[in-house]
């Protein structure tokens, strides 16, 4: 079984500090066969993602990696984008002439408010089906190769108003995906919820993925969304099990946006 991570954070991510070096050197230690760095990148001003990234730094980063720990992993670059469905324009504009191997689309706001200051004055169901209506808008909208963290918003709502009853969701999260299933776009499990006891789940949970799973999904990746070099590669066997027990066969690897699937 090869071991991969597809969804980590380093220095240029606004809120990271681990290098990207250390990251590297962590993942072989643990007999991580491939990365994927998935750095935050937002074209909107408003948000702290904001002015972080520096292409040019970042490839120099990469391709250094590339070089150092040649013949011990394998390194892509990827970006983890912040709402891209709005001001698509100023992304394409940006975005263009960058060669990514992947790229993760995410909802960490709505209506350039914080998840976590969202939910105050709000009913849960409000609270959750704003949140899902905005990943409906990302999945329909954006140039993008993957949902991250597809029910994010648990993260905040779980020691406030709580998880929530997927049943009542039901059809906004049938509609996201199949959006994304028409436009071949994929989930991933990001093992993020898993490291932290409160949370004690996967993004997304298990009835999301066994619903892509019957809708007839397929592309699925795994990743650690680990913002520290320690959280490499976390959690890889259970996602590997949540995979199997939604009933998928295959995850997948992205080069030059180009799916593979491989048999976990
Ligand atoms: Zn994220
Ligand atoms: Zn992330």
């Amino acid at each position: 079984m090869e071991w991969i991570d597809y969804h980590l954070h380093t220095n240029h991510s606004f809120d990271s500090k681990a290098s990207m070096e250390e990251v590297c050197r962590e993942a072989i230690r643990k007999g991580v066969a491939e990365v994927c760095f998935t750095e935050h990148y937002s074209v909107n001003t408003k948000l702290p993602t904001y002015g972080h990234m520096n292409f040019e730094d970042y490839f120099y980063s990469i391709q250094q990696c590339r070089v150092k720990f040649k013949n011990e992993i394998i390194i892509k670059a990827g970006i983890e984008l912040c709402e891209p469905h709005l001001m698509k324009d100023t992304y394409t504009d940006k975005l263009s002439g960058i060669e990514l191997d992947f790229i993760l689309g995410s909802v960490h706001n709505i209506n350039e408010e914080k998840l976590r200051s969202y939910m105050y004055h709000k009913t849960p169901e409000e609270v959750y089906n704003d949140f899902f209506e905005e990943v409906y808008r990302l999945v329909s909208y954006s140039d993008i190769d993957v949902i991250a963290h597809f029910d994010l918003m648990k993260r905040y709502g779980m020691t406030s108003i709580g998880n929530y009853n997927f049943l009542k969701h039901r059809d906004i999260i049938e509609r996201i995906l199949t959006k994304a299933i028409e436009r071949n776009i994929g989930l991933e499990i990001n093992t993020s919820g898993l490291r932290n006891e409160k949370i004690n789940e996967a993004f997304p949970g298990m009835d999301i993925l066994a619903m892509y799973k019957s809708l007839g999904g397929e592309i699925l990746t795994i990743g650690s969304d680990s913002h520290d070099a320690k959280s490499v590669g976390g959690h890889f066997k259970e996602a590997r099990k949540i995979a199997k027990e939604a009933g998928f066969q295959y995850i997948f690897k992205f080069d030059k946006r180009k799916p593979s699937k491989f048999v976990i």
